[in-house]
């Protein structure tokens, strides 16, 4: 069984400006590319991104919009020697979804639907994987799976208030969740 760790996007990866969809809006928060890199050498984790992505659903831009900026971001990382694995996002919401992307979905977070997609795709053990998020929702989907989780204090830094959560470890930045996941992994 191969293990993961599962990367949350805006606020964790990238800065959130509301909806970031917009390629001259990309903008890294510190640590990331290094912290990137350092997860990046243990060889025996998948890096996975899951991002919830109900802007589209709420017609805000297109699945292309996403595309396109994901290329973007796919394109810095390759020039800093960074490789991600695989990519899930969720683009729904059960009221605000325009059209067929009004669905209770199984993906939207902290529902696992994504992580276990993943993990079948991928052949992952979620019990040895871990959750890099700045929402509760993050570290709770993280929780339910049976991953280990790692709050990060960049974007929204656990305080939208929308569960009440114990994640295993609260890093400054992707960096500190990094070296933190560094230590902490079993070898
Ligand atoms: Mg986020
Ligand atoms: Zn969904």
């Amino acid at each position: 069984m191969n293990r993961a760790i599962f990367l949350d996007r805006d606020g964790t990866i990238n800065v959130d400006v509301e909806y970031v969809h917009n390629i001259e809006d990309l903008r890294f928060e510190e640590g990331a590319i290094e912290g990137l890199r350092l997860l990046q050498n243990l060889r025996e984790y998948k890096l996975i991104i899951i991002t919830g992505q109900s802007g589209i659903g709420r017609g805000y831009y297109t699945e292309d919009d996403y595309h396109r900026f994901m290329d973007e971001m796919y394109r810095q990382f390759r020039l800093n020697g960074i490789v991600i694995d695989g990519e899930y996002f969720c683009p729904h919401h059960p009221e605000k979804g325009k059209g067929i992307y009004r669905i209770d979905c199984e993906c939207r977070k902290p529902k696992i639907g994504m992580l276990e997609q993943a993990a079948r795709e991928f052949g992952i053990d979620l019990s040895k994987s871990w959750v890099i998020g700045d929402k509760t929702d993050d570290i709770e989907m993280g929780r339910i799976a049976g991953c280990r989780t790692v709050l990060v204090r960049t974007g929204k830094g656990g305080k939208d208030g929308n569960f009440s959560i114990t994640p295993n470890y609260t890093a400054d930045n992707l960096l500190d969740a990094a070296r933190y996941i560094f230590e902490n992994s079993q070898r």
